[in-house]
């Protein structure tokens, strides 16, 4: 499994290249953004653990670079702990998971593993039911004409929604897929987000594409 690690902090990058190799892991390292994209879009990597704050280009705009670029490995960001940016942000970009600084080994491999068990999604042009559209690639969703603002885990919501439009999907099936791993929270906070959603996406169309099926769940109307 080939591993790109785009760090600038050398200590942690040599400490966790040399920990992964003894994981088994192919390691490249990159120690600046330029690097690091320039990297990613020329190998293939099954995996790609990409610090945000970096020289050269952020960790941000190499995400951007490789998203737009169609290159879909997973992205795994390490972000910092100052709140400068967040998780919402890397979602937004297309990553697929992210650690905060401090973090221990065993976690980031753990992370590194589930990615690359899941794999490259296939990430199709655009999604649509209707007249509405999701595009999985740029983030970008509309009703017709009309640009819908989403946050990054509405857009999760909606975006597994249309990927099983048709089917009945239960709040656990959501919770699931669009949450993380680390969630223990209320089941209904499924319940909260289908309600933004409508507020976003049906409400001011007049349209319902979003069913509630009692005691089962949702389905999106296809
Ligand atoms: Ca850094």
């Amino acid at each position: 499994m080939r591993v790109l690690l785009v760090e600038d902090e050398e200590r942690l990058a040599s400490t966790l290249a040399m920990g992964l190799r003894a994981e088994g892991f192919v390691v490249s390292a990159a120690t600046n953004g330029v690097d690091g994209l320039h990297e990613a879009l020329h190998s293939h990597y099954d995996v790609i653990v990409l610090d945000i704050m970096l020289p050269g280009l952020s960790g941000y705009e190499v995400l951007r670079r490789l998203r737009g670029a169609k290159v879909w490995a997973p992205v795994i960001m390490l972000t910092a702990k100052d709140g400068e940016y967040d998780q919402t942000d890397a979602f937004d970009l297309g990553a697929d998971d992210y650690l905060t600084k401090p973090f221990t080994f065993s976690i980031l491999v753990a992370r590194l593993r589930a990615l690359i068990r899941r794999g490259a999604p296939e990430r199709p042009v655009v999604l649509r039911a209707g007249t509405l559209a999701l595009d999985p690639a740029q983030r970008t969703v509309a009703r017709g004409e009309a640009a819908i603002a989403l946050t990054a885990r509405e857009f999760g919501v909606l975006e597994y929604l249309m990927r099983n439009k048709g089917a009945a999907v239960a709040k656990l099936d959501i919770l699931t897929n669009v949450w993380d791993d680390h969630y223990d929270g209320p089941l209904n906070i499924v319940e909260v987000y289908i309600g933004y959603l409508r507020r976003k996406i049906d409400i001011p169309f007049g349209t319902n594409t979003i069913e509630t099926l009692r005691g089962v769940g949702y389905r999106l109307v296809p």
